[in-house]
């Protein structure tokens, strides 16, 4: 029934990407078209495309992690992939700040002569920034935590609050499986039910991923413009170079040797994702997308998929948290102030922490750099030093997020043993050479 289109997706949303800059850069804020506003009709049909990815979110975590556990069953079974999800997501992350870190003390994007709000224009009355961030403190960690916990889970759910969420449905799913068989089965042919029906929209919004991705990309080229880059275009190149190792360095190394997979074939196989998050800067918004691709392109099976990849768009993100830990250290060259060894590796500490607890979503990163700033006594204002740039940069962050999801998965998968996950050759057993 379904048609496959003739160019693949994945050229049909870079081809879109590309156009969009141009339409961006040629209608800027002002063009119009017959009176309308151009930059509206992008938002507009931006916003649509957004919302109709938001609109899986609720239904598709809950339906994919309650038949995602209820598939793993046995407790020894959760155990190990859990033990492993949480160890890949806790290893990518951490080896993600420390390029962070590195790159942001070698190329040091922050130290100028003069003052760093002329140099750098700062784009944000303080006043309002301090309004907006003032409460967030180290406090916050622990409230982000809190909320792992939901007191009432219909508002978890329509607040977004995906570790709430998360948490409810690994406990359903997990019971699920201990209860008598009748109540059982209903239960999980409801629930896998629904499952099934989340991915089946998930394929007909695919359809307009590139008519969404036109959109939201002229709309942010078109109100960005590139003014804003020039003063920080060290610390734009300082995140990029970061982000770029992480991606075409790290990443393709692990899936290599731990999953024994092709880095090509992977990224090739999971790219509408990636230009997906790119475009939408959420990597929550990004999730339908990312289970097709990683199910339907790179082979791994619902069971692993729906375990890892809910979980991996709200704890695991290595974009976010590189991101984070290069701009406060840019922040703090900024205003000239030396971080000893001890506050480096309290930032690297919080970094991981916040982007554990953060949401998926555009901008969350200001959020902890906010309660990262405020642990280890830096002014708030500086965030408004790199507000200018950061919508892009968030794009790119989130693409790197969602990847490491991706690869998690398809690693995760292999060594579960599954057989038709991208690869020609079988995993390197324990003690194999991997090469
Ligand atoms: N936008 C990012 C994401 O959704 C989070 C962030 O770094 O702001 O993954």
């Amino acid at each position: 029934m379904q048609q496959r289109p003739r160019l693949p997706l994945h050229w049909q949303i870079l081809i879109a990407l590309v156009l969009a800059v141009f339409a961006g850069l040629l209608t800027g804020t002002d063009g119009a078209l017959f009176g309308l506003p151009l930059v509206a009709v992008f938002a507009f049909v931006g916003e649509l495309f957004l919302n109709a990815l938001k609109m899986l979110i609720v239904p598709l975590i809950v339906s994919s992690i309650i038949v995602g556990m209820a598939g793993i069953g046995a407790a020894d079974n959760l155990g190990r992939m859990g033990g492993k999800t949480i160890g890949y997501y806790t290893l990518t992350s951490l080896l993600a700040i420390l390029v962070g870190l590195l790159v942001a003390n070698l190329i040091q994007p922050g130290v100028v002569t003069g003052s760093a709000e002329e140099v750098f224009g700062l784009t944000a009355d303080k006043a309002s920034l301090e309004a907006r961030f003032a409460d967030k403190g180290a406090g916050d960690i622990v409230g982000i935590f809190l909320r792992m916990i939901p007191s009432n889970v219909v508002a978890a759910a329509s607040e977004g609050q995906m570790l709430g969420m998360i948490f409810f449905s690994l406990l359903y799913g997990f019971f699920l499986t201990r209860i008598p068989n009748q109540f059982a089965e209903a239960q999980f042919d409801f629930w896998n039910g629904m499952f099934q029906i989340m991915m089946r929209i998930t394929d007909l919004i695919m359809r307009f991923a590139p008519l969404g991705v036109f959109a939201l990309v002229a709309q942010t080229v078109a109100s960005t413009g590139l003014a804003a880059f020039v003063p920080l275009a060290k610390f734009f190149f300082t995140v990029l170079l970061a982000l770029g190792l992480h991606f075409f360095v790290t990443l393709p190394l692990l899936l290599y040797f731990l999953g024994g997979i092709d880095p090509r074939r992977h990224y090739r196989a999971v790219s509408p994702a990636l230009l997906t998050a790119f475009s939408t800067a959420s990597s929550s918004a990004t999730l339908p997308i990312t289970m097709e691709c990683v199910e339907q392109n790179a082979g791994v099976s619902n069971r692993t998929s729906s375990f890892v990849l809910p979980l991996g768009a709200t704890v695991n993100m290595d974009g976010t948290a590189l991101y984070e830990c290069v701009a406060v250290l840019f922040i703090a060259q900024a205003y000239g102030i030396e971080l000893g060894l001890a506050t480096q590796f309290t930032i690297v500490l919080l970094a991981l922490l916040t982007s554990i607890g953060v949401a998926g979503i555009p901008a969350a990163s200001l959020v902890a750099i906010a309660i990262i700033l405020s642990a280890v006594g830096l002014p708030l204002e500086g965030l408004g030093l790199i507000l200018a740039v950061d919508r892009v940069l968030d794009m790119l962050r989130t693409a790197v997020n969602v990847c490491g999801d991706s690869c998690g998965a398809v690693i995760i998968a292999r060594s579960e043993g599954e057989q038709g996950v991208l690869t020609d050759r079988p995993v390197a057993a324990a003690g194999d050479d991997a090469t």
